[in-house]
């Protein structure tokens, strides 16, 4: 028996999936022949008739597997929703062939199953299948008809069909879109729910509206406070429930107070309250969050003391129930935050039991437990905040000490501000030591429109303005303004001539280091309260990091530029011009690009020493010079190559055109009248030019060769210029 149901149970497997091709089989043949379809079933013969049986069984089984399997729910594949349709379909029309074909009594059944299936449909795939798969089911049933006026009859179920489908699809995606919005609206009011609780219990500083907080930091602030309010109300529901059970409560109810407008609670002003969290056996209990009154409460918010009533006797009930309830007793003790009422806890029984001192005094215990939790969630939280905070410190610090150019510490700077407030324009400026300000990094929240604009308007903006909010930061070095709102729109926040009319929030923070105050950082935004003050704490301890790495850069940057520069002439010296050369030539090897080498030699310059003094001799190299950067091209480099010789590195530049850039060097420092204190002299220079790829294709060899083309004029009476390939 088991061998016969294993290899049964083998053999649906092996079919399984397959039911609609196998369905199809059975059924196709009986639909052409038209052998079910003229008679009644039982006049049909065994075959017709046993295939019947079987299509049913199989009909059942498939059903009953796809609603009671495991698979039955989520996963269903296309693929099983497709056979489980197709033999709904199928299992129809083989009825209906079986009870009159197309004029079967049955047939509306078959816009029954069409409507059912397009409105439980998950794959578009499956439900235009079905569709066309009762289409082929009822053209063939047209086909067999056999009588007069049946393709009329067919013509109209198409229609009729059709008007189904169309009806259902409408209907169904209506549906679905308002389910979507329904569910969009609940997830929306759930998180509403969660962050007003954390405000009640004061997780998140209810000063700081959490859309006032850069992103991260607002999804970081709920988490924490998420977790928090869990944990709440879950040690809350413990300390009711237990109270419940011990006292012998009908209800055991935590109420909290939300105070309406700015005025004091009062029991004028009384404040709207809020099931916190409620431990009862009563069927009655109202289902709002919010209660439409205090009722029974009002003396309690009037004077926050306890209140214990025992002539209830079921008649006035408690605000939380909202259904005939037997209560006979109440005890309703205050939850005090200092001197502030920010709960009612509320007991109450229907046994006629008074409340003796000793329960109002567990009562009071109880409220001060609870505040002491919400106390300790409080704590918690704030020390989670810090730890958040540290974090991001951490990582501030670690990316600003990464930056080792000034570009790059402005690019941190502006990352590390970004995690913790959301700006809309970002401002790095340095003073000079005459209080000159100037914007030397900026960056907008936008690539265009009014910000982006006034970001291009402020990069490289210089200003003196000390009325300007930027001076008064960096004078009294201190961050302004106190409270982050920009109060007046018109104040001078940086120069005259810019004005930040749309700005409601504004951080100057000046960037300190030791006695020094090398400038500020700006911070811009359009929303107000942007800058509350948890985040102008972090933001000035980045500004601390910040004035570090700008000090650290601009050493970087003063190291850098006195290892590859002269300092006499202020040009690329011997080092750097190799490095460059190298590069240069690299890149001319791979691009096939020429380029020109030209070597300068002052002559007789040694004589110029000697008669004129060597104050007199710097003089003169560094005029020298300057007629040389004055000439030279972006892309061209000058360097003093040693002593009073120079050398100029002309890329994309053959040695005809170096030569004639040379021979106008030549005239035009020849020109020059040079002082002394012994009178005024001229000077004149002897050049050298070798050319790249044509008299060598050697860095180092190419140099020699204007070397050389440098000694052949000082051989032929200097004063001259010579290219190598001329002959040297
Ligand atoms: P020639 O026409 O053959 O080049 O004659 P010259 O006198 O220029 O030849 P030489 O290269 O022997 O002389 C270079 C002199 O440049 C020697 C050195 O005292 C002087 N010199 C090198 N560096 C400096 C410098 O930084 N300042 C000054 N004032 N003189 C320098
Ligand atoms: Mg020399
Ligand atoms: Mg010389």
């Amino acid at each position: 028996m088991s061998a016969l149901a294993r290899s049964l149970y083998g053999l649906r497997r092996q079919v399984s999936g397959r039911w609609p091709v196998l369905v199809l089989l059975l059924v196709w043949p009986m639909l052409w022949t038209g052998a079910l379809s003229g008679a009644a079933l039982w006049q049909a013969r065994l075959p017709q008739v046993s295939a019947v049986a079987l299509l049913t069984v199989a009909l059942v089984w498939s059903v009953l597997r796809e609603v009671s399997g495991p698979r039955a729910s989520a996963e269903r594949s296309a693929a099983a929703e497709l056979e489980l349709g197709m033999l709904l379909v199928t299992g129809v029309f083989v009825l209906l062939a079986a009870t009159g074909g197309a004029r079967s009594f049955l047939y509306p059944l078959a816009y029954a199953v069409v409507s059912f299936l397009l409105v439980v449909h998950r794959h578009r795939v499956v439900a235009t299948g079905l569709l066309l798969s009762t289409v082929a089911l009822e053209l063939a049933l047209g086909f067999n008809a056999g009588f007069e006026g049946a393709w009329t009859l067919t013509a109209y179920h198409l229609t009729f069909l059709g008007f189904f489908a169309a009806g259902n699809m409408l209907v169904l995606s209506s549906l679905v879109r308002r389910l979507r919005k329904t569910h969009v609206t609940e997830v929306e009011a759930s998180l509403a729910q969660m962050r007003q609780e954390a405000r009640d219990f004061r997780l998140i500083g209810s000063s700081l509206p959490p859309e006032s907080r850069a992103r991260s930091r607002e999804e970081e602030e709920l988490r924490m406070a998420h977790a928090a309010v869990e944990g709440i109300h879950e040690q809350l529901f413990h300390t009711l429930e237990l109270l419940r059970t011990s006292m012998r409560l009908r209800s055991c109810v935590l109420l909290w107070c939300e105070q309406n407008g700015s005025g004091k609670l009062s029991a004028r002003n009384p404040p709207t309250l809020v099931v916190k969290e409620i431990a009862t056996q009563s069927e009655y209990a109202v289902e709002e969050r919010v209660l439409s009154g205090p009722g029974l409460l009002t003396s309690l918010i009037a004077d926050p003391k306890e209140v214990r009533l025992h002539t209830l006797k079921g008649k006035r009930l408690p605000p939380y129930y909202q259904g005939p309830e037997p209560v006979t007793d109440l005890c309703a003790v205050p939850l005090l935050d200092g001197a502030s009422l920010r709960g009612i806890l509320c007991a109450d029984r229907i046994d006629d039991q008074p409340f003796s001192d000793e329960d109002a005094a567990v009562l009071n215990r109880a409220a001060n437990h609870i505040r002491r939790v919400i106390e300790h969630e409080r704590v918690f939280a704030a020390v989670e905040r810090s730890k958040y905070e540290q974090e991001q410190f951490y990582r501030a610090s670690e990316m600003l000490s990464e930056a080792l150019t000034l570009e790059q510490v402005y690019e941190k700077t502006f990352c590390a501000i970004r995690t913790i407030a959301g700006y809309d324009l970002g401002v790095i400026s340095v003073v000079g030591p005459g209080g000159e300000h100037e914007a030397l990094a900026v960056d907008a929240s936008e690539d265009e429109g009014e910000w982006a604009s006034l970001a291009s308007e402020l990069q490289g903006h210089h200003w003196s303005n000390t009325r300007s909010l930027v001076s008064m930061a960096v004078k009294n070095r201190h961050t302004m303004p106190a409270t982050g709102d920009l109060a007046d729109p018109d104040a001078p926040v940086f120069g005259e001539s810019l004005r930040l009319p749309k700005a409601k929030s504004i951080i100057v923070l000046p960037l300190l280091r030791g006695e020094q105050v090398l400038g500020a950082i700006t911070l811009v935004a359009r929303r107000g309260a942007v800058f509350p003050t948890a985040t102008r704490e972090m933001l000035r301890v980045i500004g601390h990091h910040v004035a570090v790495s700008l000090q650290n850069a601009r050493m970087y940057q003063s190291m850098e530029m006195r290892a590859t520069t002269d300092g006499l002439t202020g040009l690329t010296n011997h080092r750097a011009f190799q490095e460059r050369l190298a590069q240069l030539h690299d890149l001319a090897e791979r691009t096939g690009q020429k380029y020109s080498v030209v070597l300068t030699d002052i002559d007789h310059f040694k004589s110029i020493n000697d008669t004129y003094g060597h104050p007199v001799g710097d003089q003169v190299l560094k005029r020298v010079s300057s007629i040389f950067t004055g000439r030279a091209r972006k892309v061209d480099t000058v360097a003093r190559y040693g002593g009073e010789e120079f050398v100029l590195v002309l890329p994309d530049t053959d040695g005809k055109s170096a030569e004639q850039l040379a021979n106008k060097l030549r005239e035009e420092i020849g020109d020059q009248v040079m002082t002394s204190e012994h009178g005024t002299f001229k000077i004149t220079i002897s050049m050298g030019v070798a050319e790249f790829p044509l008299d060598g294709k050697e860095r180092l060899g190419l140099v020699e060769k204007a070397d050389q083309a440098l000694y052949y004029c000082k051989e032929h009476g200097r004063n001259c210029v010579r290219r190598w390939s001329d002959g040297a």
